[in-house]
């Protein structure tokens, strides 16, 4: 928790690279994602610092437990009925117990990814024992999906026929995550102020570090991206712009990061249906 003047010198001053994490260098197949490419404001970086631990440690998978899929969706029919089969394939190839969960949003407002995978967990809490929060247009190629003792994006490469990278960028938490549920509650979840595209996973990563938890990625993850529609490729500038700023804000004011998360999401589900290990829930938020 910081004090008055630290607020002072979060707000306000310049922020700064971190540089050195101490956690860089460890090979394998999971590995701690770097952050010291990162730039934070002085007291969060302190923090951040101060919260790493100083040895590298490892991922563990456990077997057995119950996973929710969580699926943020609106408008992309010819997405999800390519995803389904094929993510059902690959957790059945793994025994995972799971069920998917596709939370869509029907009211007009912009779209909010952030809240609709908070409504997903939330919808899915009591059956499960870690959550995968996953984006309708990535197919599993090679993936783990068994539960993780840190969090974990598991994706690296995937093949693309329309972006020129091939590749996530170092802390992109974005794509197909996933996290126990005990992380998940330490982080608060996602935030809930993050409309229209981008930075919510940004936001996200950051809420994860905050709190001492070391996300990984896996180096040998790979998927299939689906082409994004048309319309959906070129972006409003003007909610990046006000995205970029809600993530300035939300990193200046690390804690307050509690009021806004899991803890207060309120939406209305219009429409259910599904069968044991998939549903399709309908909401306003
Ligand atoms: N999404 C959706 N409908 C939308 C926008 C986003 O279903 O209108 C969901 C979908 O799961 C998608 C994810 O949010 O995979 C990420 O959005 P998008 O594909 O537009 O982002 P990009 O991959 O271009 O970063
Ligand atoms: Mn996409």
């Amino acid at each position: 928790m910081m004090n008055f003047f630290e607020y002072f010198v979060n707000r306000y001053l310049p922020s700064i690279g971190i540089f050195s994490d101490p956690l860089m260098g460890a090979g394998g197949r999971y590995s701690p994602i770097p952050i010291d490419k990162m730039r934070l404001p002085i007291m969060t970086r302190r923090d951040v610092l101060s919260l790493r631990p100083r040895i590298s440690d490892e991922i563990q998978f456990e077997a057995g437990l119950r996973l929710a899929v969580v699926v943020p969706f609106r408008d992309r029919e010819h997405h999800l009925i390519e995803l389904i089969p094929a993510l059902k394939k690959m957790l059945l190839e793994q025994g995972i117990d799971f069920k998917i969960v596709v939370v869509e949003q029907v009211d007009g407002k912009p779209f909010n990814r952030g809240k609709l995978k908070n409504i997903g967990a939330h919808y899915a809490f009591k059956d499960s024992d870690y959550f995968c929060f996953h984006d309708v247009d990535m197919l599993p190629v090679n993936a783990n999906y068994r539960y993780p003792s840190s969090p974990l994006r598991l994706i690296k490469k995937f093949e693309t026929t329309w972006r020129t990278a091939d590749e996530l960028s170092d802390t992109n938490f974005g794509g197909v995550v996933m996290l126990n549920k005990e992380n998940y509650l330490s982080a608060n979840g996602y935030s809930n102020e993050f409309w229209g595209w981008g930075k919510e996973d940004d936001d996200f990563f950051n809420r994860l570090i905050l709190k001492g938890l070391v996300p990984f990625e896996d180096n040998e993850g790979l998927y299939r991206e689906l082409p994004n529609p048309e319309d959906q490729v070129r972006r409003e500038t003007a909610a990046i712009r006000r995205n970029k700023k809600t993530q300035r804000r939300l990193l200046r004011n690390s804690n307050l990061l509690s009021g806004d998360g899991f803890s207060n999401i309120d939406y209305k589900v219009v429409d259910e249906t599904g069968m044991t290990d998939y549903l399709k829930v309908k909401v306003e938020i």
